[in-house]
């Protein structure tokens, strides 16, 4: 059954980024483990509009958080306009539960893709755990969101970020530079075995991820995708 939560604040963090907070109305947070997703409902003209989105907080936090982009459809035009109290439907968490970190864990993010992976990293950063390393490209430094947060963690043992600008210039920038079939990329990947991967983002950049990493010799099993519109 869909539970009710309150928007308790909502901040533009980019050009076309919102980041949502929401707070569960009867104050009992919701169950989920790191990258799941729920439905997001918002009512419009009578009826209810629900699309899935990613929790970008970690499960030890009691709201919600959320980091959606603009693209003008349906939902995202309804977001723009809301004012703090507005109540929103949240039906899940669904998805597979596939994070533990007691294991290691390859993350690849493109763009917005970014939101589950922080949904691990916030949750890995508050214990011992298995090795994360994250690939995180955007398209600009405008666009690399959470990027402060990110340094930060990658300073915690066990945690390693490799930051990606895919349409930048790369003089002056310490990290690196081009789109993840780079040498660059691959000649950071980790070669399989221990390793569980997960690749997030636009469809397309998903689907070049699923196939490099199982021409390495990724394992099926410990491999998961999701590849959105966006
Ligand atoms: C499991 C899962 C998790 C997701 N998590 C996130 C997340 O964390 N953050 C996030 O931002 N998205 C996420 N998405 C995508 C999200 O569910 C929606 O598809 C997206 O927000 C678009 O919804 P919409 O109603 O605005 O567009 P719709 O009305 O559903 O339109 C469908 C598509 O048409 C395109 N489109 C529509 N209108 C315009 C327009 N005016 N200009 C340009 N293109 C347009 C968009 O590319 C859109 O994807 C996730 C999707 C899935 C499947």
């Amino acid at each position: 059954m869909a539970k009710a939560f309150i928007l308790v604040k909502k901040e533009q963090i980019g050009e076309n980024m919102l980041r949502l907070e929401l707070s569960p109305k009867d104050g009992k947070p919701l169950q989920f483990k790191p990258a799941q997703f729920v439905n997001l409902g918002l009512m419009d003209k009578g009826k209810i509009v629900k699309r899935p989105y990613s929790i970008a907080s970690s499960p030890d936090s009691k709201n919600l958080e959320f980091c959606i982009k603009i693209v003008g459809g349906e939902f995202t035009s309804l977001l723009p306009p809301l004012k703090t109290g507005t109540e929103f439907s949240v039906d899940g968490p669904f998805g597979p539960a596939f994070y533990d970190e007691k294991k290691d864990f390859v993350l690849i993010a493109g763009g917005v893709g970014i939101v589950p992976m922080m949904s691990i990293l916030r949750y890995r950063a508050r214990r011992k755990g298995g090795q994360v390393i994250l690939f995180y490209s955007a398209a600009n430094i405008k666009r690399m969101h959470y990027f402060e947060e990110l340094r930060a963690f990658s300073q915690l043992p066990g945690i390693k970020i490799f930051f990606s600008l895919s349409r930048e210039v790369c003089g002056g920038w310490p990290f690196h530079c081009g789109r993840f079939e780079h040498k660059d990329f691959l000649a950071n990947l980790p070669s399989p075995g221990k390793f569980n991967y997960f690749a997030c983002g636009k469809k397309e950049m998903v689907d070049e991820m699923r196939e490099i990493l199982l021409s390495i010799g990724a394992k099926p099993e410990l491999s998961h995708f999701e590849g959105w519109g966006v």
